[in-house]
């Protein structure tokens, strides 16, 4: 039996992906499963093969690989990321849903989700705050610099965490600019609808869009080109 807020939670996530699907002019020819995440919900039962081992309070989770949102919250924030994450998905290349993680593909493409995702948040609820406070890469004045960064986070366990740091601050400031007139909807659809197919790309796509909307020491120099990212 469907439950009230299963049934609840589904029309509220649909209805955040057709805000979203108007405001960016988008006609999506999908739409994602969603269940609601409640103490008793086992994934085996829906016949998704998914071991959810973290814990989901107050949380949503979106599975690209099995086209599905998890949702233990009914917080439209929250939500709205998730649907953010959902419609990117469609544009992406099909190689990101099996990026080796710690690569440097992997890093960049989980900062432009994250950073695509976060405003899409707050195109839904522009009150929606970033948790992190800190700007990792603020200082770093190399391309060198923030690679060794990267993969010194990565052995202390706080990669997802500076990927989601970077995501957010990316993406609160594109909101920033869009608010103020400074980018319209048209740019973050430009990014949104990237393929980010070639080698190395979503890093440096990372790379650019820091250096257009964040700054920083190292990525107002505007010296990365993507051929220096193979040397790497
Ligand atoms: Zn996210």
């Amino acid at each position: 039996m469907t439950s009230l807020l299963q049934k609840k939670l589904e029309e509220k996530t649909y209805e955040i992906l057709f805000e979203l699907e108007d405001e960016f002019d988008l006609d999506l020819k999908s739409l994602p499963e969603v269940y609601y995440v409640g103490r008793n919900f086992n994934p085996y039962e829906v016949g998704l093969p998914i071991r959810l081992d973290f814990s989901l309070k107050k949380t949503a989770l979106f599975f690209p690989k099995y086209n599905v949102i998890f949702t233990a919250t009914k917080d439209e924030g929250v939500l709205g990321e998730e649907v953010g994450h959902f419609i990117h998905h469609q544009f992406l290349h099909k190689r990101h849903i099996k990026e080796v993680p710690l690569s440097l593909e992997h890093f960049g493409m989980g900062v432009v989700r994250e950073a695509i995702g976060f405003f899409c948040s707050k195109l839904i609820d522009p009150k929606r705050r970033s948790q992190y406070k800190k700007d990792n890469f603020l200082f770093k004045k190399s391309l060198e610099g923030v690679l060794r960064h990267i993969r010194y986070i990565a052995i202390m366990g706080e990669y997802e965490h500076l990927i989601h740091q970077q995501g957010y601050l990316i993406g609160e400031k594109m909101y920033q600019g869009y608010l103020s007139g400074g980018i319209d909807i048209g740019d973050v659809k430009e990014v949104l609808q990237k393929p980010l197919k070639g080698k190395n790309e979503a890093f440096y796509e990372f790379i650019k869009l820091r250096q257009r909307f964040v700054g920083g020491k190292f990525f107002k120099q505007n010296l990365i080109k993507k051929k220096n990212l193979s040397k790497t």
